[in-house]
Parts: structure tokens; sequence; C-alpha cells
């Protein structure tokens, strides 16, 4: 018994307006209904105008994951009726993608096939509320027609551990890219895994799509929890059947929600109102220009122009904003004055590691400060520097005086002495406590 994973991940691109309006596509944590317009609420007569920016962000995508960019592409209707769908069809993409056929290697060597990428329309919010003391369901507005792209790979996974690795790889993708915040928690990030056992090593003719995950967690979780109840089933010669199933956090287990449709249950037909799109091949030569040095390039130059090992280069380059920092940091070390301490790459890697750094809360200045004062630190034994301090203390006896006489600003000229004798930049505060140290 083998189990067969597939997944459909769905990506809300963060561009500035919608996908086929121009109401403004960032939503989160604003008051309902206030991001709408008679296009984004699917009003009779109303036409949409596709968002160029989405679609090349689509496209892009498609490139990094090794996919096919067919000349001709289109937009269809995929008709069904959910409250938060206000008009009856969603735009998206049936049998014209705009990415087909790619591949994705994961951490573990294996190859992932991507069956498509393609481009459509979030939908609206329903929001379960008490109001008045009646339950009721709110639609806010604000996410609907919101771009998202849609990545759907082939049944090629046999377990979690692998599509996490791909999830992971797939999130830091779209935000080196830098076309999506991909956080799952805040939802712009949402996959549903089809699940199924295969115990012939053919894909099975069956399989069971798991709904309403928003986490990691979840996902482990999740589909463990399918893999073990299907097999199960198969032990005790029951075949399990399509369907949707929704992850139940407090109950630990997925829970039946319907009998999956089928594709023709959709009766997608091409969208009417937005002609189909052909490229040129200099239009895809300008976006695949557009791509930036993706995380595993980074890693391959990080290695290579600062002697950094591997696992060096994988931490440093998890976030584009810790490669850039690090990056940054190299070049203003370049401009320090030859008379001061210069941290080699390989130094500014291991303290960026070890102290496991923030960006946001360590100016490039405050960083190299700490670093220089480290190497100081270090590079002076510790016996060498104590008896530093004990001489500054014998040739000022004033010192220990005013000190025990509770007067401990004295401190400040004790290291100021000492620094005077080492002549070196220092840090400070762990010299202070060694001062006091002695002191005692
Ligand atoms: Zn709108
Ligand atoms: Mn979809």
């Amino acid at each position: 018994m083998n189990p067969v994973i597939g997944l459909e991940v769905h990506v809300e691109l963060k561009t500035k307006s919608k996908m086929f309006c121009g109401c403004s596509a960032d939503y989160f944590g604003k008051k309902p209904n206030t991001h709408t317009c008679p296009v984004c609420l699917g009003l009779p007569g109303s036409l949409p105008v596709p968002n160029k920016t989405a679609i090349e962000w689509c496209v892009m995508l498609g490139m990094t994951l090794n996919c096919d960019i067919p000349q001709f592409s289109k937009f269809d209707r995929k008709n069904y009726f959910y409250p938060d769908l206000p008009k009856g069809y969603q735009i998206s993409q049936y049998d014209e993608p705009f990415c087909l056929k790619g591949s994705i290697k994961l951490d573990s060597g294996k190859t992932i096939g991507i069956t498509r990428v393609h481009m459509e329309e979030d939908t609206g919010k329903l929001i379960h509320e008490s109001v008045g003391g009646e339950d009721v369901t709110l639609i806010d507005f604000n996410r609907s027609g919101v771009p998202l792209v849609e990545i759907v790979t082939d049944p090629d996974f046999d377990n979690v551990k692998d599509v996490i690795d791909y999830l992971k790889k797939l999130q830091q993708i779209t935000r080196y890219l830098d076309i999506s915040n991909a956080d799952m928690e805040k939802g712009d990030m949402r996959l549903e895994p089809n699940v199924s056992i295969s115990t012939d090593g053919k894909i099975p003719n069956y399989k069971v799509e798991v709904k309403n995950i928003n986490s990691f967690k979840f996902v482990e979780k999740s589909i463990n929890y399918e893999i073990r109840r299907q097999a199960s089933l198969i032990k005790e010669n029951e075949k399990p059947i399509q369907e949707t199933r929704g992850w139940n956090e407090a109950k630990q287990k997925t829970v039946s929600q319907r009998v999956k449709e089928e594709s023709s249950d959709y009766r997608y037909f091409p969208e009417p109102d937005i002609p189909p799109i052909k490229w040129s091949q200099k239009k895809i030569n300008e976006i695949r220009s557009f791509i930036p040095e993706l995380a595993d390039e980074k890693v391959k130059r990080f290695t290579k122009a600062y002697a950094l090992s591997n696992y060096d280069g994988l931490l440093l380059t998890k976030e584009k904003s810790l490669a850039d920092y690090f990056e940054e940091t190299i070049k203003q070390i370049k401009l320090i004055k030859n008379d001061e301490i210069k941290p080699t790459p390989k130094q500014v890697a291991n303290y960026i590691i070890n102290k496991g750094t923030d960006p946001e809360q360590t100016t490039i200045y405050q960083l190299i400060h700490s670093i220089q004062s480290s190497l100081v630190l270090s590079s002076i034994p510790d016996k060498e520097l104590k008896d530093i301090i004990k001489k500054v203390l014998k040739d000022y006896p004033k010192i220990t005086e005013d000190y025990k006489k509770g007067k401990k600003s004295v401190i400040q000229f004790a290291i100021g002495q000492v620094m005077y004798i080492i002549r070196k930049k220092i840090d400070i505060e762990i010299l202070r406590k060694l001062i006091i140290e002695e002191l005692n």
C-alpha cells in the first residue's frame, strides 16, 4: 500500500488592484464591503478587465517552476452556486491555462511534476456571527475578485515530509518573486491535498480532497489522518470513495463534506467578455527577464563568493530580507578604515546565524559593531584581560574606594582606562561585568 498525494495550492497575489476591476486588493483587516464595485459584486452588465500585472506574475511563477508557456491562453467560466460567489461563476482557466508541465526539485532529491499553473479570482468571505442573538451569515465582498494563482501538482508525493518541503519552497519562491506574502495563517496561501492509496503501484481511480487547511501543522495532521483512515478501510476490503472532506481540528480528524463533483459539473465554457491571450516571444522573454535571483542560485553564489558552507548558505537565504541584510553588511564592511577590525563574510555569517539576528531589530551599523566587539573579546585571552583590569584597579585605588562607597559611576572611568590600554573596540557591557566581578 502506497500513499498517492497531489496538491492544489491557491496563492493570493499582492497586486495593488483586483483581478478584473480597479478595486484595491489590499483587503486584509479592512472594513467589510468597502473594497467593492459593480464588477467584483457581480452586478449584471459590468465588464471584467484583466489585471496585466497579475497575469505577468502568474506566468513568471510558472517559469520559475519550469513550466511551458503556451502561446495561446484564455479565461473560462467555472459555474457553480455559492453565496460568496455573486456572479454564479468564477472566472478561471480550464483547458488552456497560462503555464503547463513544469517541475520542482525537493531537498530529498525527488522531482515533483507541476501539472499546471493558472490564473483565477478569489471569492468573497462568509462570516458566521451572532447578530441580536440570532445566528447569521454575513458576506464580505472585499476579497471577491482578488487575483489568485492556482498551482496543481501531479500526484507525485508519497509522504507528508515532501509535501511540507514543497509548500515551503513554493512559499519561498513567491516571496522572492515578491508576488505574494504567502502567509498561510492569513489565507494568502491555501491548499487542498488529494489523497488516495495505491494497492497495485498504479494511480487509484478515486481521490479524497481535503479542505480547510490553514497551517503547516494541519497539512501534516490531515494527510496523515487520511492515509491511516483509507489504509484501514482497504485492510477491511472496503474501497474509499471519491469525496471532499474537511479537516476538523477539534475532533482531530477529517469529516466528509460532499461527494466530489466532476469537472463536467462546472459546465466550463470560454469567458465571452475577455478576449483570448496571445503571447509574443518578445513578451515572454521580457517576463523571464523580470525573474530575480532565487534562493537556490543565491546559495550557490554565497558559498562561492563568500566561502560559506552550503548549510550557512541555506540559512542565510531562507528569507530574501536576511540574504539582502547579509550582503549589505559585507558591502559596508568593505568601507571600514584599514586600522579597524574588518570581520570576514564567514564571521558575519556565523554571528548572524548563531545570534539569530533579526534585520528589523538590528541596524547594519549595530551589527558590525557587535561583531567587531565580539572579535576583540575573543582575541584577548581571558587571563590577559583580567590582568589589565587588576592593573587598572591597582593604579587607581580610588576606583575601589568610591565603588565601595556606592559611587557606581566610577565604573565608567575604569572602563575608559581598560579601553585605553587595549586600544581596541570592545563589548562595553561584558567589560563592565568583568570589572564589577573584580571589584567584588
Ligand atoms: Zn471591484
Ligand atoms: Mn481554484
